[in-house]
C-alpha cells in the first residue's frame, strides 16, 4: 500500500513560455511505484487525494486501469487536483513547475489513511519524504501510517525524495531522523543519506569521502544500528548499492539509451518492492530494481514505460531485435 499526492502532468515539447501542444498524463512519485508494481503482477493500493474534479477523475481513472486499486482515495470537493508541468529545456534538462500549493493532496487527512488500512492489512506500507512535506495533515497521515504498519506487522518502505522545493532540509530532516527507527527499508540518493542522520554521524562519513563507497557504509552503518534492515542507495547511470547487516552488494546500471529520466527512482524503487514481494534474495532485489529503473530511463514519461513481468527480458536485446 502507498499513499500521496497525484498531480495532472502536462508535458511540452519545448520552453513553455513558446505555448505549443502538451501531453496530459498523470504524475507523483508513490502512484508511479504502484503503477511499476501493479504491472509486475502485484496487488497494490494507492491511497491518495484528489480534488473532485475532472483532473481528479484522470487520476483516478488512470490509476484504475493500471490495475491501482483505488477504494481508499478520497475525493476532496473543497481543493482542486494538483498541476505539474513538465518543460523540456534541453535535451538532458526539463525543467518542473508545480501548480500544488492548497492542492487535495496537501490536505490528505489520516483518517483517509486508516480508512485503507482498515480495508485490508497490506505487506508492505511504502512512504516517501515527498508526502510529509506537502502540509501538517499529510505528515499526520504519514506519521499515522507508519505508526499502523508497526501495528499491523507490515514491512515499512521509505524513499527519501528530498523536494528542496518543499521544504527545508532542517526541516525534511527533523521527520526523516524521527522515522528512520520505524524502516526498514530505505531508500535514497547518494546525497540524501545525511538527511537520515544527526549531524554528529555526519562527520564519520566525511572522512570516509575519498572513497564514495566507503563514504556511503559509513553513512548507512548507524542507520542499520537504528533498526533500519537495508539501506539502498540509487547511484543514477552507476547503478545501486545496498547495505546490510552483512555487508554491502552494488549492481551496475543496465546500459540504455536515456530518453527521460524522470521517474528513474519510483522505478527503481517498485522493481526492488517486487522482488522483496516475491522473497527474492538482496542480489535480485537490486538487479530487478536497476532494471525496472534502466526501463524508466529508456522511456519517455514517469511510469509509462514500466515493463510488465514477461517484459523484464526485453532489456538487453541487440539493436533491431523484432519482437514477433
Ligand atoms: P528521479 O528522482 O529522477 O526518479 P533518482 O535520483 O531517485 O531519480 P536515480 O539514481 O537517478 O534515481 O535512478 C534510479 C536508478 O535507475 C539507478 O539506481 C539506476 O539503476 C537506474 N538509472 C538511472 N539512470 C540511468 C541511466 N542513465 N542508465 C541506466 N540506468 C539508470
Amino acid at each position: 500500500m502507498t499513499f500521496g499526492e497525484t498531480m495532472v502532468a502536462l508535458r511540452g515539447s519545448g520552453p513553455l513560455r513558446l505555448g505549443g501542444t502538451m501531453q496530459v498524463s498523470v504524475a507523483g512519485a508513490e502512484s508511479n511505484v504502484a503503477i511499476g508494481l501493479s504491472r509486475l503482477g502485484h496487488r497494490v493500493r494507492w491511497a491518495g487525494a484528489v480534488g473532485a474534479d475532472e483532473a481528479g477523475a484522470l487520476v483516478l481513472r488512470t490509476l484504475r486501469a493500471e490495475g491501482v486499486d483505488v477504494a481508499g482515495a478520497a475525493a476532496d470537493p473543497d481543493a482542486p487536483t494538483g498541476l505539474i508541468l513538465f518543460e523540456p529545456r534541453l535535451p538532458e534538462v526539463t525543467r518542473v513547475h508545480y501548480y500544488r500549493a492548497g492542492s487535495a493532496g496537501s490536505r490528505l487527512r489520516a483518517d483517509a489513511v486508516e480508512r485503507a488500512f482498515s480495508a485490508a492489512p497490506p505487506r508492505v506500507l511504502h512512504l516517501t519524504g515527498i508526502t510529509p512535506a506537502l502540509g501538517p495533515d499529510p505528515l499526520s497521515a504519514s506519521r499515522h501510517a507508519l505508526q499502523l504498519a508497526r501495528q499491523q506487522g507490515a514491512l515499512v518502505c521509505l524513499d527519501v525524495n528530498f523536494r528542496s522545493r518543499l521544504w527545508t532540509a532542517e526541516r525534511a530532516a527533523a521527520v526523516l531522523r524521527e522515522w528512520v527507527p520505524s524502516v526498514d527499508v530505505l531508500i535514497a540518493s547518494e546525497d540524501e543519506l545525511s538527511l537520515c542522520l544527526p549531524p554528529a554521524e555526519q562527520d564519520a562519513e566525511r572522512a570516509a569521502q575519498a572513497d564514495p563507497v566507503a563514504a556511503l557504509a559509513a553513512q548507512a552503518a548507524p542507520l542499520l544500528a537504528r533498526g533500519v534492515g537495508e539501506v539502498v542507495v540509487k547511484r543514477g547511470p552507476a547503478g545501486a548499492t545496498a547495505f546490510t547487516g552483512d555487508g554491502s552488494l552494488h549492481r551496475p546500471a543496465r546500459p540504455v539509451r536515456a530518453v527521460d529520466a524522470v521517474g528513474a527512482g519510483d522505478a527503481f524503487v517498485a522493481g526492488y518492492l517486487s522482488a522483496l514481494l516475491d522473497g527474492a534474495d538482496l542480489e535480485e532485489r537490486l538487479e530487478r530494481a536497476v532494471t525496472t529503473g534502466a526501463f524508466a530511463v529508456a522511456s519517455p514519461g514517469d511510469w509509462e514505460g514500466a515493463p510488465t513481468r514477461a517484459e523484464l527480458g526485453l532489456l538487453g536485446a541487440p539493436p533491431g531485435t523484432v519482437v514477433r
